[in-house]
């Protein structure tokens, strides 16, 4: 649900002042580092700008793709129309922790910008790639904290009627990687700005027992925030391909949530089976656990495949087709399926124009 109208606008200005790209090349684009073509290719850096492109007569009726850092797809072909990449920059200080970040702002720089301006709330959130933008579209979360945790609303202009509308955080329905954006309103919005509420009274959250782990390897039993994003972005280094040595978007599936029923099921032939409580009635087990027990961690074809430590990681060594990807990632989940009777969810967008 909207909660409100900012503006209502119809533009008239037809000509463009900046550059649109033809045939280009959005292998820089994406971290898979896949080297597909969009027809069309501009870079946003203001509503103005948004407005005239989307207004162009030739754009009208082309599909059209809006990216951030390109860390969470897969591209599957050349982007039969336009890719426009949102550059909006600026962070506005609005007082008490209240920051409003634009969408173009890269999500680990704001992160240490609110570290170094004295503000907690986001600190387990370090090192994750792409812009503030997405960070929205699925809640982006790690280390026991949710982008929700710390939501209070985002401004995003809806492409059908050329308004800008306002999202709270209940009107976000976000979930475990996931929102409105990505489902009912999948492709109607472009995310412009997001704001955030964060605190300035120092306490952390370490309860993900890797992160208390570092800290006591460094010493540090009151940990500051800034200690905090430290040991995450270490445990990260260590864990995560870093795309800019091997292309890949993260973790390619979710963790399935399953019902408790179903899990003592499989408990019975896998007793090491791991599960985190969700609620009563589910529980949720590890993608990467299932992936490696089907047998697929560290299975390489031809210059693609699962990463050797992490099964949860799809890789392109160099040269893949995403095609070629998303049929690895559709083999794993016909073979967990058949395994353990558990559909798992991509996590990553893919792209098929
Ligand atoms: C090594 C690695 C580690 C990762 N770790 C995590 C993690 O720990 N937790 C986590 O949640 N994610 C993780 N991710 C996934 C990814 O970093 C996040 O999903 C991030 O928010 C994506 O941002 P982006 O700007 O790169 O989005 P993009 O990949 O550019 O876009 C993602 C989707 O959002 C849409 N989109 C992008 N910008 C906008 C906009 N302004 N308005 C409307 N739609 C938009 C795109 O069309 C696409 O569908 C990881 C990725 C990598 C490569």
């Amino acid at each position: 649900m909207v909660i409100g109208f900012l503006v209502s606008y119809k533009s008239n200005l037809l000509s463009l002042s900046m550059r649109i790209l033809e045939n280009h090349s959005l292998q820089a684009y994406n971290t898979f580092g896949i080297d597909y073509k969009a027809d069309f290719f501009a870079v946003v850096k203001s509503v103005s700008e948004l407005r005239k492109l989307l207004a162009e007569p030739e754009f009208l009726r082309l599909p059209k793709l809006f990216l951030g850092g390109g860390s969470n797809i897969l591209l599957c072909g050349d982007y039969k129309g336009l890719v426009v990449h949102i550059d909006l920059k600026g962070i506005a200080d609005l007082g008490n922790g209240l920051i409003k970040v634009q969408a173009g702002e890269n999500w680990h720089e704001f992160v240490l910008w609110s570290l170094n301006h004295g503000y907690n709330g986001i600190e387990n959130l370090s090192l994750i790639p792409g812009n503030t933008g997405a960070a929205p579209m699925q809640n982006i979360g790690a280390y026991g904290v949710e982008l929700k945790e710390v939501f209070v609303e985002l401004e995003a202009f809806h492409i059908a009627s050329e308004e800008i509308h306002v999202f709270d955080r209940e009107s976000c329905h976000f979930g475990y990687r996931e929102s409105v954006f990505k489902n009912i309103h999948k492709g109607a919005y472009i995310i412009l700005s997001v704001t955030l509420q964060l605190r300035n009274d120092g306490l952390v959250n370490t309860t993900y027992g890797v992160i208390t782990e570092v800290l006591n390897q460094r010493g540090i039993d009151k940990p500051a925030p800034k200690e905090v994003s430290e040991a995450v972005i270490s445990i990260r280094q260590s864990k995560l391909p870093d795309p800019k040595e091997i292309g890949n978007s993260g973790s390619f599936f979710k963790n399935p949530v399953i019902l408790r029923a179903t899990f003592e099921e499989i408990k019975k032939q896998y007793a090491d089976v791991p599960s985190y409580p969700v609620n009563g009635r589910e529980v949720k087990v590890p993608a990467a656990w299932l992936i490696e027990k089907a047998g697929w961690k560290g299975k390489r074809i031809e210059n693609y495949g699962v990463h050797e430590k992490q099964a949860l990681v799809l890789v392109n060594y160099g040269g893949a087709k995403g095609e070629d990807i998303y049929k690895l990632a559709q083999d794993i989940q016909s073979s967990v399926k058949v395994r353990f009777g558990i559909h798992l969810q991509m996590e990553v967008n893919v792209i098929v124009s």
